[in-house]
């Protein structure tokens, strides 16, 4: 039968929509049964993150039959018992440990990827995937977060330790073979290479330990003549002693001592400043050591402020002209001052922590996040020209609660400056403190204590009130942690005004020891103002 074309079609769309409809209904079924077994799936997983994980290995110790919490326990005693990482370095070996840098399981990250391996997704891909576990052909790597701000500290303190070592065998001074300088100059840790280094290898350390990245500091190659004349140089240069007096004290840089001071430098080429030349000094670290014990019995025997500013330019004048002769160097404020310098507290017993000379990017934030994990509040005396190179830490400073001080423009030695002069490194701080600090900044302490009367005037139109100290433990001179800590809380006492500065190593790491024994003897610690 042959039907007519119109009624044909109607027919094909009346078939074609009940196809149509069959299939909507399939696909709605089938959304329906996915649905109700995702539900089903979720409301298993949820159950099972109460109890016990199947078959799962993790590092290839099984962890089956334990929840969550229990796989969780087994990752941080791993942590606590990871094997030291160790690194060589001229024979000497460095270890670095778990709580060197800071290692903390990040047990959000850890739990989401023990589920989402163990219990979510097919069913059938996590059967497969927990028994090839529990065979022992899978196995999960437990997760941890290095502390960032630690690892740079490692570093550092490894730079400095390095670049100590280097210097006595750069050009052998002590034993007189100044005639060359080794291929191996001074020494400097990579500290980008050694930060990739310690992440790769913290959580699998190998067997033999990695050698440092350590690199040489001098950029350029040097010309045999330049270096011949830096050997004659350096002869003339230690041959007879350097020597200072200060209150009838003498301090004497042997010729055996100027031999293990004496370092190469690279300076700019005063005739190419593009290029650099060779140039001998003294290495500032050990000449800062000798001079702080120098400087700590001087004040011992006359209660007197050493001058160490004035002690170090006449070091210097004798060491760059090679003229030698004994220069007087006076000392600076009488210490009986220490009532008038130290904080009037009215018989409470606390005390003024202060750091000058910051802010900087590396040690400034290492001491503000040491009075924050403490909630210390202390007293940052800042250079002008410091502040703007390292705005945001200034700014942090002052966020954290921290009293602000004027420490002078360029740390210039006041008493050498005009009086115009003076008066524009007090006021330019002023103008570029006063905005971080939000009000104006009405404390300040002169470099180097050094006041006249000018400074005194300068600053009292200023509304500046002088704020100078009347503990001194040298951490410019860098002595060890145990001394630096020894030095402060020996001479602690209610008012004290501790001079600290912001720009040291060993202060950053001794800060920690030197709150918690002032705390546990009962002190409290405010600002100045
Ligand atoms: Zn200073």
């Amino acid at each position: 039968m042959k039907l007519p074309v119109k009624i044909q079609t109607t027919l094909e769309k009346i078939q074609n929509r009940t196809r149509a409809s069959r299939r909507l209904r399939l696909i709605l079924i089938s959304v329906a049964i996915f649905l109700f077994l995702e539900n089903l799936l979720l409301a298993y997983n949820n159950l099972q993150a109460k109890t016990p994980i199947l078959g799962l290995k993790i590092d290839n110790q099984i962890i089956s039959f334990h929840t969550a919490p229990g796989v969780e326990r087994i990752v941080n005693k791993k942590f606590a018992s990871l094997p030291t990482l160790k690194f060589l370095y001229n024979g000497q070996i460095f270890q670095v440990s778990a709580k060197d840098v800071g290692v903390n399981n990040n047990s959000n990250l850890l739990t989401a990827k023990i589920l989402t391996l163990g219990r979510t997704g097919n069913l059938w891909q996590r059967v497969v995937y927990q028994n090839l576990a529990f065979l022992g052909f899978k196995s999960q790597k437990f997760t941890a977060d290095i502390s960032e701000r630690q690892s740079a500290l490692l570093a550092l303190d490894l730079q400095t330790k390095i670049a100590r070592e280097a210097q006595p065998p750069m050009p052998d001074f002590k034993n007189d073979s100044t005639k060359i300088i080794p291929a191996a100059d001074g020494k400097k840790l990579n500290t980008a290479k050694f930060l990739i280094l310690l992440r790769e290898n913290f959580f699998n350390p190998p067997p033999n330990p990695i050698p440092l990245p350590v690199e040489k500091t001098f950029t350029a190659a040097h010309s045999e003549e330049e270096v011949r004349v830096l050997g004659t140089q350096s002869r003339e240069l230690v041959q007879s002693p350097i020597s200072i007096t200060s209150s009838g004290q003498i301090f004497t840089l042997t010729t055996d001592d100027l031999k293990t001071l004496l370092t190469v430098v690279e300076r700019p080429n005063p005739q190419n400043p593009q290029n650099v030349v060779l140039a001998l000094r003294l290495s500032d670290t050990k000449l800062n050591q000798k001079l702080g014990e120098f400087a700590t019995k001087v004040e011992a025997i006359t209660n007197a402020e050493f001058n160490d500013h004035d002690a170090r330019i006449a070091i210097y004048s004798q060491f760059y002209s090679g003229k030698r002769k004994n220069i007087v160097i006076p000392t600076g404020k009488g210490l009986a001052y220490q009532k008038v310098l130290g904080e009037n507290t009215g018989g409470e017993k606390s005390i003024y922590l202060t750091f000058d000379d910051g802010p900087n990017d590396i040690y400034h934030p290492l001491i503000l996040d040491v009075l924050k994990a403490k909630n210390i509040k202390a007293t940052f005396f800042l250079v002008g020209n410091l502040t703007q190179k390292s705005l945001n830490v200034a700014q942090r400073t002052k966020t954290e609660g921290h009293a602000i001080g004027n420490h002078t423009l360029t740390h210039s030695f006041l008493p050498n400056l005009s009086r115009d002069a003076i008066l524009k490194e007090l006021q330019s701080t002023e103008n570029i403190l006063n905005i971080i600090n939000g009000a104006p900044v009405t404390i300040f302490r002169p470099p180097y204590g050094g006041i006249n009367t000018s400074v005194q005037r300068n600053s009292q139109q200023l509304g500046l009130k002088i704020k100078l100290w009347d503990v001194d433990p040298k951490d410019w001179s860098e002595p060890t942690v145990d001394e630096l800590v020894r030095r402060v809380v020996t001479s602690a006492h209610p008012g004290a005004n501790i001079l600290l500065h912001s720009n040291h190593m060993v202060t950053a790491r001794a800060l920690p020891r030197i709150i918690e024994t002032l705390k546990s003897q009962g002190y409290s610690f405010k600002t100045l103002e």
